[in-house]
């Protein structure tokens, strides 16, 4: 991601002011200092294991950057469809030439892997895998051209998926079907330092744009929710303003199940501005009611997705298993009530 229209602009401290990029970490998430939560907490499911989760980030990471075109994301590409197969899911690739705003064009692949195809009551859960190939984020202008390892913006919302599919095949015992899909393109979108093109928006999400025109499953899911950025550390989860338009139900539906699953403190039932990202062209293009669980961070200066958006900084060092346990469980408790 991606271009957020802020409605609602944190104050910025005073002393967020002075310090470094790196100063916004957010607001302590700790789940065991907020006694009402788990004194309310009802976990169902299986236990998502954080290790993994973080195992499965470092694993996409180490294939390098996985930008559009490259090798790194052909081969990143490769493993992730393997590991969906080994967890028991059936994958079908949706590939496809998609051009870019700069005319480039991208070899695009979506990642479907469906547990238990048959089912006719199905969830979506999404997250793109793609890198951005520019930094231009960064607080550094010689890094603006270089590609970003998008440790949490890619890689951390496929490893939830992928620890997801693990912890279902272990389990057995949910009956719905859920469709994991891996977005590609969505992070090719019109860089900051680019001036002749105008930001209509629409240079983002492409996968997502394709896949919901070309559905290319027999049962739409009935309802769905995209992962973006869900590994940061010091991230909450607010309540997203597009989610909200198109999706209340599920909104109410996936917050009050972080509450349940011990990990209300990550899910603020506040609101934390609109976002353009994968679920748009879900709900619009494909009519299934799509929530995105992205992180706000409303006094950080370098940006309100979190220090490290868009910067070569966005590595495995910020990565946090809390943060994606939070998720991941959360994700869990939704599709086992
Ligand atoms: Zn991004």
């Amino acid at each position: 991601m991606k271009t957020r229209i802020k409605l609602f602009l944190g104050c910025l401290a005073a002393a967020a002011l002075a310090t470094s990029v790196f100063s916004c970490k957010g607001k302590s998430t700790s789940t065991d200092n907020n006694a009402d939560t788990v004194a309310t907490a009802k976990p169902v499911g299986p236990k998502f294991n954080p290790d993994s989760a973080y195992a499965f980030t470092a694993a996409q990471c180490a294939f390098g950057p996985r930008v559009m075109n490259s090798e790194a994301h052909e081969k990143c590409g490769q493993w992730i469809a393997g590991k969906f197969r080994q967890y028991g899911c059936t994958v079908q690739e949706q590939k496809a030439d998609l051009k870019g705003y700069d005319g480039t064009t991208l070899k695009s692949t979506n990642i479907i892997a469906q547990f238990n195809p048959e089912a006719q009551q199905r969830v979506l859960v999404c997250a793109h895998w793609d890198s951005r190939p520019w930094a231009d984020n960064d607080p550094d202008s010689a890094n603006h051209r270089k590609p970003v390892m998008a440790a949490n913006d890619g890689a951390s919302g496929v490893a939830v998926m992928l620890e997801i599919a693990r912890q279902l095949q272990a389990d057995s015992t949910l009956n719905i079907g859920v469709d994991f899909v891996c977005f590609d393109a969505e992070d090719w979108g019109l860089p900051q330092w680019e001036t002749g093109y105008q930001d209509t928006g629409d240079t983002w999400a492409l996968g997502a744009h394709y896949y919901a025109e070309n559905f290319p499953t027999a049962v739409k899911p009935m309802f769905g929710i995209l992962l973006d950025m869900v590994g940061g550390e010091g991230a909450q989860f607010y309540r997203e303003g597009m989610s909200k338009q198109f999706a209340p139900d599920v909104v109410s539906r996936v917050w009050s199940a972080a509450q349940a699953a011990g990990f209300g403190s990550y899910f603020p039932e506040s609101d934390g501005g609109m976002v353009t990202d994968d679920h748009v062209p879900v709900n619009q293009k494909a009519g299934i009611p799509t929530i995105d669980i992205i992180p706000y961070y409303p006094d950080c200066q370098a940006s309100s997705f979190g220090p490290v958006w868009h910067t070569v900084n966005d590595t495995m060092e910020h990565i946090d298993k809390t943060t994606l346990q939070a998720v991941g469980q959360t994700v869990i408790q939704v599709l086992f009530s």
